[in-house]
């Protein structure tokens, strides 16, 4: 009888489904789920006049309200975690920045802890097995090639939660860590890389999969030397990591990536730092100063972008309203693509019946009022 009192049907808007969107749809909420059909008297929300689409899949996020996952006590990441997920990410990957191995072993147990309750959806280590030639806003004493031993101490530490490994797999021992990853079910994802092209495929066939913010901190795109970007890019096997903040990416390169991967092989990503939904000053990426200015992030010294203050329902609103890209283009690279890289596609990352009630509403100009995650709302559209 639980469930049932917390039954309701929400009726009246565009939901987007992976088959196209349904105009005056019903979305049918029971319990934690999403339900096939309702009983007569279910309490009916109605939402005209309102787009319905999937709560949002961050892979890639390394804080937010102020706090970092990669040093922040427990309840500063739940803070984090809240943050954000009042801005539609109902599912979160924590990312940590380079630091001491015996730091990140530590980290990485006491962030499994969180994506046990159920908090975090997994742990991403970004750094230190990264170039120093494209180290971005990773502190270079600290910086390592890949060794497939130390990649394996960070797995066991992580419990069975780490779900993304960021490598510059050119480096020695790179190649070697790919597989290691891809032996456990662990992403090896493609960044702070100076690989060439062919460096690049190689990397793919021993089990690489993501492209760690595609464009950032790797070679450009040239005609003689295509770099990683082309072999990311042509490669079906492979989802690139997109910032759609109008800071990381100029328009064109965001529509380029999408016309060359295609809409279901590109996940949008915050790269968030602390100032995300928090706002500008002083903060820590690590160990290395970051001073926010018009909530863009950069490092004091040396003045590398240091992350964004993004979050995805910005991120969903510029996509349509600036970059122009079809809804439901949109919803594939925010919520479908990125569940299916967590292998949590049957869960979560559409609106259809059994998967967990996780949605995101927003009005007709792309702005969110309603968040629901497992179904209670985080932010009630009718407040
Ligand atoms: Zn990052």
């Amino acid at each position: 009888m639980a469930a049932r009192a917390t039954a309701t049907v929400l009726a009246g808007a565009r939901v987007v489904l992976p088959t196209g969107t349904v105009e005056n749809g019903r979305v049918i909420v029971e319990g934690t789920r999403i339900a096939g059909a309702a009983a007569a008297d279910t309490p009916v929300t109605d939402l005209s006049g309102h787009w319905l689409v999937p709560g949002f899949v961050d892979i890639h996020n390394h804080g937010g309200g102020g706090a970092s996952f990669t040093s922040g006590t427990a309840d500063e990441v739940l803070k984090g975690v809240e943050t954000h997920r009042r801005h539609g990410t109902t599912t979160l990957v924590a990312s940590t920045v380079t630091g001491e191995m015996d730091f990140l072993a530590h980290r990485a147990g006491f962030l499994s802890e969180l994506v046990e309750q159920g908090d975090l959806a997994g742990i991403h280590f970004e750094g230190p097995f990264i170039s120093p030639c494209r180290k971005g806003a990773h502190s270079e004493s600290l910086l390592r090639d890949p060794d497939p031993a130390e990649v394996r101490k960070l797995l066991d530490a992580a419990r069975g939660t780490a779900k993304m490994v960021t490598l510059a797999t050119e480096l020695p021992g790179g190649i070697d860590s790919v597989r290691l990853l891809a032996e456990h079910g662990v992403i090896a994802a493609i960044g702070h890389t100076d690989a060439t092209y062919e460096q690049t495929a190689e990397a793919i066939d021993a089990g690489a999969t993501v492209a760690t913010h595609l464009f950032n901190a790797m070679p450009a795109l040239g005609h003689r030397a295509p770099g990683p970007i082309a072999a990311l890019l042509e490669d079906e096997r492979v989802t690139v990591e997109l910032i759609n903040d109008g800071v990381h990416l100029h328009r064109a390169a965001l529509e380029l990536a999408f016309n060359a991967a295609g809409a279901g092989r590109v996940a949008f990503i915050t790269d968030a730092m602390d100032a995300a939904g928090f706002g500008d000053g002083r903060y820590q990426l690590g160990p290395l100063a970051v001073e926010v200015k018009d909530g863009v992030a950069r490092l004091v010294e040396g003045d590398s972008i240091a992350g964004s203050t993004l979050t995805l329902d910005t991120a969903f609103r510029r996509a349509v309203t600036v970059d122009r890209l079809p809804v439901g283009d949109v919803v594939r690279a925010i919520s479908a693509n990125p569940a299916k890289l967590l292998g949590a596609w049957d869960r979560i990352g559409s609106l259809e019946p059994g998967k967990d009630a996780d949605l995101v509403v927003l009005d007709e100009d792309f702005r969110l009022k309603g968040v629901m995650r497992q179904g209670s709302w985080v932010v009630d559209p009718q407040a």
